[in-house]
């Protein structure tokens, strides 16, 4: 992916991602790692259709993916998203109700009151919150509550693959491994694919089958996470490795 980046009557481009090939199993934690600006989000907006590759494809179950339409649609409940910052993505107006049964209308998962109501309490009780939730606001849950909602919202459509860009960074260090665990659980119980963005290796190490190592928009090292971590080749993840606990 390259940025066209404009600053006056100059103009230049940044490629964000380049060369880059992986993929996501049903069922299968991969972890990105990097540095900040390395474009770990940048792939996530492009699986997320966000932003559009300059060149290269994306396939979902070994076809690709189509960028209108009924095609785009289905894409569109087959790869969900957890964003970094659980309240951004929130609207502190609507109920958490509204949140989640929004995207389960949306998907043709539920439809009329009682339908969509009974989702929603499903949905809690997938995420561990108690079904009361549902009449609050964002703004009366804690943050790692929200970030429960923001997954729970994530797993209406019945997605195949979640992509988490960090999703506990922003969370309280006591209740990260609370979040994580949760997904952890999802992806199994679920076989979901699951592609967590982090800084931390320590986490994508407990959390992932496999990691891919980011450095200046290429992919410089992947393997099996113990792999990765206890024989670091490039000299980013063997900072990387040094540093973790
Ligand atoms: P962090 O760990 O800090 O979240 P990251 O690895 O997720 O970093 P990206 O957000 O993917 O990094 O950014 C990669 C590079 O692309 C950065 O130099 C960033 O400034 C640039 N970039 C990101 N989005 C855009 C955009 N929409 N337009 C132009 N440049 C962008
Ligand atoms: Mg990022």
């Amino acid at each position: 992916k390259e940025y066209r980046l404009r600053n006056g009557r100059h103009s230049s481009t940044l490629k964000a991602v380049n060369n880059v090939s992986f993929s996501i199993d049903s069922g299968r934690t991969v972890a990105l790692v990097g540095q900040s600006g390395s474009g770990k989000s940048t792939l996530a907006k492009l699986l997320m259709q966000l932003e559009k590759p300059t060149s290269g494809s994306i396939t979902l179950d070994g076809a690709p993916v189509s960028r209108r339409g009924a095609g785009l649609r289905q894409y569109r409940s087959d790869v969900q998203m957890v964003f970094q910052d659980p309240f951004a993505s929130l609207n502190p107006y609507h109920t958490i109700a509204h949140h989640i049964g929004r995207p389960l209308i949306l998907h043709g998962k539920a439809k009329g009151r009682d339908e969509v109501l009974a989702g929603v309490a499903k949905l809690l009780e997938r995420v561990r919150l108690d079904p009361d939730m549902a009449q609050r606001k964002p703004h009366e849950l804690s943050g790692g509550q929200r970030q429960r909602i923001a997954i729970a919202r994530a797993l209406a459509p019945e997605p195949k693959i979640l992509v988490a860009d960090e999703p506990v960074s922003m969370l309280d260090v006591s209740i990260r491994l609370g979040v994580l665990n949760l997904l952890a659980d999802l992806q199994r119980e679920e076989n979901l694919g699951v592609f967590y963005i982090t800084h931390d290796l320590a986490t994508a190490r407990h959390f992932s089958d496999e990691i891919l190592v980011m450095f200046k928009g290429e992919i410089v090292e992947r393997g099996p996470a113990d792999d990765v971590i206890l024989n670091p080749q490039h000299e980013y993840t063997q900072l990387l490795a040094e540093a973790a606990p």
